[in-house]
């Protein structure tokens, strides 16, 4: 028997539970940027989606828990758009992040698909760990799908007591890089090797708001946005921003 989360086994149990099947024909999604450079290698285009229900303690994006909210659309008509304003930034790929991605699988899976298509790059974050989301594929088609249009992986909740300063992207040391295609095989096996810092992007719009994305560490941050307003994020040791 495997003591999965138990006191013995000193694992989380965050995660653990298969997520419902979604409808294939509709996508709740908070926000797309066209072209990133800090939501993976090189830059990308980034899909955050609404909703998610892995709900880890600290999570830096609670705001995109609730399955309520952002925009509710078909992701074949996103697909077009997102393909289209990505090819016109010249990006190598899409990262699709949130929430949680294999929360809404079918509708995700079609957007994926449709940069693969494009002959673009696709990294999923996902706070399922890839085993257990390998498990639930064997009768799952709609998690199978993403995680088949998936070339880069970010694997396993958010666990704020194990802050992970080496790599990028992520935010706990349980958390994986997993390269599931040749694609990024080579930076992953460099990112284990050799670590690499976290990236943190700023935007100043016309209208004078301030967007952030990225990641870094509490008091970076509170030095970096301490004459910018007040901060949208919950303070904790690391932070991610939307
Ligand atoms: S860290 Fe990710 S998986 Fe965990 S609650 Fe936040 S959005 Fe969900």
């Amino acid at each position: 028997m495997t003591l999965v989360g138990s006191p013995l086994s000193g694992r989380s149990l965050l995660g653990t539970v298969e997520p419902a099947q979604k409808p294939a024909n509709q996508l709740r999604w908070s926000r797309f940027l066209a072209a990133t450079t800090a939501e993976g290698p090189g830059l990308r285009a980034a899909l955050w989606v609404q909703g998610c229900s892995v709900h880890c303690p600290g999570c830096f994006n609670p705001q995109l828990w609730a399955e309520i909210g952002g925009s509710v659309e078909d992701p074949s008509a996103l697909a077009d758009r997102f393909v289209a304003e990505a090819l016109a930034a010249g990006v190598q790929g899409i990262t699709l992040l949130g929430g949680e991605p294999f929360d809404q699988a079918a509708a995700l899976a079609t957007i994926a698909e449709a940069f693969r298509g494009a002959g673009l790059s696709v990294m999923t974050f996902s706070g399922y760990t890839l085993e257990l989301l390998t498990e639930w594929s064997a009768t799952r088609p709609d998690l199978a799908r993403l995680l088949d249009a998936t070339d880069l992986l970010i694997d396993g909740p958010y666990l704020r007591d194990r802050p992970d300063a080496g790599r990028p992207w992520l935010g706990s040391t349980n958390q994986g890089i997993r390269a599931l295609t040749p694609v990024y095989a080579e930076e992953v096996a460099r990112i284990e090797r050799d670590g690499e810092p976290d990236r943190l992007e700023i935007r100043i719009h016309r209208d004078g708001r301030i967007d952030v994305n990225g990641w870094a560490d509490d008091a970076a941050l509170e030095a970096l946005l301490h004459d910018l307003g007040p901060r949208q994020d919950r303070p904790g040791t690391k932070a991610r921003l939307v």
